[in-house]
């Protein structure tokens, strides 16, 4: 029966598979997910749930194509293979069509993972400052709670210790700055008085440090997984003039705020600004093959294509922009295109605001943000201090919605003990009844935590 066979699979699970972040056994087990249609996964045992993380913040399209599924099996049979270092249609197709969602004038570079994406913006932002004269430039900028990646590089410029701190030294000339964190603004200053404080805070770093030291500033249109952090309107713009007026290069991560999530093609386009360089994966495939691309600057191109070999960019991989990958990618995009699933995203977005909205006067919520149609939930255990939430209790309502059949996150840094914040991505092509049922769901468990709190039961949270 089902319930057997789950136990065989978790038993093998336990004995052979090492998993990121947690750590199960001693009674914690992960879902063992066999299927998935739509906004739904299915586990090994029968049961249904609800991804409001759409696996990690990727599958936008919802699981389940058949039209991705055709366009890799398509492209694998008449060509699954060759690299870069050559050309093929599918990478100059999808090239081409990023170039037509950037708005912009670039070029593009691929790679297999978001964190190697960023990776090759920070070595191309490099070798860029280098090869006009700069020889200097090597530092970069960036955010605490942000995370850029796994890898020695792109976890540098990650601000959030909770990861980096067991695996130190990283790569070297990578500082950070406040978040425009406005839920934790002074008293009596404006939301946007402290986001351009924040902005000015950068311009500080870059002129302590030496402006001729600085090759780049990264940062995330809005910070994801590192609680939902939304800046004002003016602060982007304010980073963008600091960065031109310092010939900083400006880095937009869009891994996750990329391809709809934020209610517009890219985050950055809430803003008005024009990155230099923007890096993005997840989304571009909905999460079906692993795929990244770093998107640059046509003219700062332009500095690698010198006849002489020691102004091209010395950095290869394998499977970057594989053409299976990029059929997928192009399938993926024309799903988002039919479905105008950007729009949607904006719409669900919003619908989602409005229906939360009157829970910020719960005890325990001390913030709602959104961004397009992704939410953070701050929970607190103060409203009046804004005390984070203890560990517990967020890990209590995870787990009450997961037993509701609804699958949410949490984000923060557990080292700075900023671990508080729920977040919703559900996919962009949820169905009104699927945020029907998120809402309704996550109001219930919501409101059984107050109704404990009140009947003293605060401790067991
Ligand atoms: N940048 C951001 C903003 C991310 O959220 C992530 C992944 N969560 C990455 C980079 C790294 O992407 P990957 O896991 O594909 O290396």
């Amino acid at each position: 029966d089902l319930e057997s066979a789950t136990r065989e699979w978790l038993d093998k699970d336990d004995r052979y598979l090492w998993h990121s972040m947690a750590s199960y056994g001693a009674g914690k087990e992960p879902l063992v997910i066999t299927g998935a249609e739509g906004s739904w996964v299915t586990d090994a045992r029968g049961n249904r749930y609800l991804d409001a993380m759409s696996g990690l913040w990727c599958v936008n399209v919802g699981y389940g194509r058949e039209e991705l599924a055709k366009a890799a099996y398509e492209q694998m049979k008449s060509l699954a293979y060759y690299p870069l270092t050559q050309s093929h249609v599918p990478a100059i197709k999808l090239a081409e069509k990023l170039c037509e969602w950037l708005e912009g004038d670039y070029v593009i570079f691929f790679s297999n993972s978001g964190s190697e994406a960023n990776e090759a913006a920070f070595k191309i932002a490099r070798q860029y400052q280098e090869q006009i004269g700069e020889r200097n430039r090597y530092k970069f900028v960036s955010r605490y709670r942000a995370y850029h990646g796994s890898s020695m590089g792109a976890l540098a410029a990650t601000g959030q210790a909770q990861r980096k701190y067991k695996y130190e030294p990283l790569a070297s000339g990578f500082l950070h700055v406040r978040p425009p964190d406005g839920y934790r603004k002074p008293d009596g200053q404006s939301e946007e008085d402290f986001n351009l404080a924040c902005a000015q805070a950068i311009e500080d770093v870059i002129v302590w440090e030496g402006v001729e030291t600085v090759a780049g500033v990264i940062m995330e249109p809005a910070i994801t997984g590192g609680g939902v952090i939304v800046p004002h309107p003016s602060y982007m713009k304010r980073v963008e003039d600091i960065c031109r007026k310092h010939g900083v290069l400006l880095i937009i991560d869009e891994v996750i705020c990329g391809f709809g999530r934020s209610g517009r093609k890219f985050g950055h386009h809430n803003f008005g600004v024009k990155p230099d360089i923007v890096t993005m994966a997840k989304g571009l495939t909905s999460g079906y093959l692993p795929l990244s691309a770093t998107a640059v600057r046509k003219d700062i191109y332009e500095k690698f294509r010198d006849q002489q070999s020691y102004s091209h960019f010395r950095h290869v991989n394998t499977f970057g922009g594989n053409p299976a990958a990029c059929a997928v990618a192009l399938a993926n995009l024309e799903v988002m295109e039919k479905e105008q699933l950007v729009d949607r995203s904006r719409l669900l977005g919003e619908r989602l605001a409005d229906e939360m909205a009157e829970w910020v006067s719960h005890p325990y919520i001390g913030d709602i943000r959104s961004f397009g149609f992704l939410m953070g939930i701050e929970l607190v255990s103060d409203k009046a201090t804004k005390d984070p939430a203890p560990l517990a209790l967020v890990n209590r309502i995870i787990s009450s919605c997961k037993a509701q059949g609804l699958i949410i996150g949490k984000n923060g840094d557990t080292v700075a003990g900023f671990n508080n914040v729920l977040t919703l991505s559900p996919p962009l092509a949820s169905t009104d009844e699927d945020v029907a049922f998120l809402v309704r769901t996550l109001k219930s468990v919501l409101q059984d935590v107050v109704a404990d709190a009140r009947l003293g039961d605060s401790a067991s949270v």
